[in-house]
């Protein structure tokens, strides 16, 4: 089974790239399709919690000024989360130390210097994903009840943030089961056997 590396095997050529600052057209595409997805992953979350969790009768939510700073932190916080995760992934397929930014509605994790393996690569683009929405929906069944519009809301937000992830999950796909994929955090370049 193919390896993380630091160079690519002989033979080897760019075979399709991701780049967000170059492509306005999609960037802007997936943040539309990240609130498209946001909106009914929140209903279907709470309506799941109503369901399994008959016990709670209402969501009704007071709205202050306290609440709001701290769902604002919260969001924060599950953004950075979610890029520890692509980074922990990074690390346990590399060993090396990725890379992070952490700026007003975007933040990112990438490791510039290695090149992964079509699974390994698929993993670390879903974990975040998969992982903030397991542990997400345990919270929806376990929390106390005032917690529920909360962490719906914040597992609806991973869920639609996660657009991007999934896009490069399903281009993933496309490539060779030998392939390899590059992720600096901002770009991601694609290589295959030539
Ligand atoms: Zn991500």
């Amino acid at each position: 089974m193919n390896t993380s590396t630091q160079t690519l095997p002989a033979g080897y050529i760019q075979s399709g790239q991701i780049d967000l600052k170059k492509d306005k057209r999609l960037a802007i595409l997936l943040n539309i399709g990240a609130f498209i997805v946001f909106i009914p992953m929140f209903y279907l979350l709470s309506g799941f919690t109503a369901w399994v969790r008959p016990d709670i009768t209402n969501f009704s939510v007071t709205i202050t000024i306290v609440k709001v700073f701290s769902a604002i932190g919260l969001v924060v916080l599950v953004l950075i989360i979610h890029e520890i995760i692509h980074g922990l992934f990074f690390w346990i397929f590399s060993r090396g130390m990725p890379v992070f930014a952490l700026r007003p509605l975007y933040a990112y994790a990438g490791a510039p210097t290695w090149f992964f393996p079509k699974r390994q690569y698929a993993i670390t683009a879903l974990g975040p994903l998969v992982i903030i929405g397991a542990v997400g929906l345990l919270l929806l069944l376990l929390a106390p009840i005032s917690w529920i519009p909360m962490i719906a809301f914040l597992v609806a937000l991973n869920t639609g943030g996660a657009i991007g992830d999934v896009f490069v999950f399903f281009r993933l796909l496309k490539c060779s089961p030998t392939s390899f994929a590059n992720d600096t955090g901002e770009v991601v370049t694609f290589f295959e056997r030539s």
